[in-house]
This record gives structure tokens, sequence and C-alpha cells, in this order.
């Protein structure tokens, strides 16, 4: 999950078809920016399909798992759920990103796209960590996430995530700002990560760069 916040306004109004289409855009491009071979990864996991909606998550999840026949979700689920940006739901096969989240609200474009591109590799970062990371590295979660950088370790520590979750959204968060750097045309492992993560995200990810 990403982008979960106390802070968080739940307000919301439509946001419109132009920066719903640009929304979607914005996550194909940042799909296309995957290298091929972990495109073919998420394609192999099931995470290779998604939809950007104009919606809280909690309510659309809940449709799509009752229309695939499966149980609805609790309220409390949904609520928690209605504060994400992205989510990626295992059974369904499926990402969703809500593009018409409060956070999302009176942002330039510019930042508009990042936080929805970060939101979106996130997610998928998430997903090849859930399916390829081993039983050990996320009962090595706390010890992970105080080697991690001040800021990642700071807003996962804020979330309010499970320790069985630590390691997932570590992955997930460093595997998006991995993305970001390379997208700035940086490769390598950068001077701020640990070993021991840049090895668990390469191993997880596929990463070879
Ligand atoms: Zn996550």
């Amino acid at each position: 999950m990403a982008g979960d916040d106390d802070s968080m306004r739940l307000a919301r109004g439509p946001i419109g078809e132009r920066r719903l289409e640009r929304a979607r855009r914005i996550v194909d491009l940042a799909w296309r920016d995957l290298p091929g071979q972990h495109r073919l990864l998420l394609e192999n996991i099931g995470a290779s399909r998604w939809q950007v909606l104009d919606r809280p998550l909690g309510n659309s999840v809940n449709d799509l798992l009752i229309s695939a026949g499966y149980a609805q979700l609790l309220p409390a689920g949904r609520v928690s759920l209605d504060r994400a940006l992205g989510m990626w739901i295992e059974r369904l096969h499926l990402v969703l990103i809500d593009a018409g989240h409060s956070v999302l609200a009176d942002l330039d474009d510019q930042t508009f796209e990042l936080m929805l591109v970060r939101t979106a590799w996130h997610e998928w970062g998430h997903a090849l960590s859930v399916v390829r990371a081993e039983h050990d590295d996320v009962a090595a979660g706390e010890r992970l996430l105080d080697l991690a950088p001040d800021g990642v370790r700071e807003f996962i520590r804020r979330a309010g995530y499970r320790r069985s979750e630590y390691t997932h959204e570590l992955i997930a968060e460093i595997y998006a700002l991995l993305m970001s750097r390379r997208r700035r045309g940086h490769t390598g492992q950068p001077p701020w990560l640990a070993d021991e993560i840049y090895r668990l995200v390469r191993r997880v990810s596929g990463w070879s760069e």
C-alpha cells in the first residue's frame, strides 16, 4: 500500500475526465519505463494489469472482490484502503490507483505526475516483493528498516504497518526510488543505500543495472 497518512483529508470531489485521462497516461508511461525483464516478471506474477480510477479504493476493491466471487471486505478494511493512493490486489491480479485521492487534489501538474508515477512503481515493487521475497527477508523486516535511509524508515514507521509488512514496504519504496533515479539517468547502487538492502532489492526485483 502507498500513501497511507494520518493527515490525509478524505473530502473529495470528481477530478474530471481530462485529469483522469492524464493520470492514466502517466501510469502507462511509468509502466513502459520499467526495464523489460521487470515487466516480464510482473506479467508472470499477475501484476501487469492496472486501473486508474477516481474513486476511493475501499469501495472499488470491495466491488471487484464481490464480482469475482470473493467475500466482501470488512468495513475497517474498506476505510483503511480508502486512505491509500494505490494497492496491488493479489487475488485479482490487479493494481488499482486512486487518481482522485484528496492528497493529489491541489497539486500542480508536475507534482501530480511525480506522485502517481511513484505510486505505480511502489505497487509494482510491492507485488514483486510479496511474491519473490523469502520468509527470512520478511522476518528481518525490523532490522532492515533500521538500515534504511531516514526518510524511508520514517515514512514506513509513521504509516503504522505491521512488522510483517516492513520488508515489503521497504522494497517497494526503494524500488520506486531506484526507478526515479534511473529515469534521471543514474544506475548502480546509490550512495545512500545500504549494501544489504540493495542486494535484497536486486534479488527480489531482478534489478541488474
Ligand atoms: Zn506498499
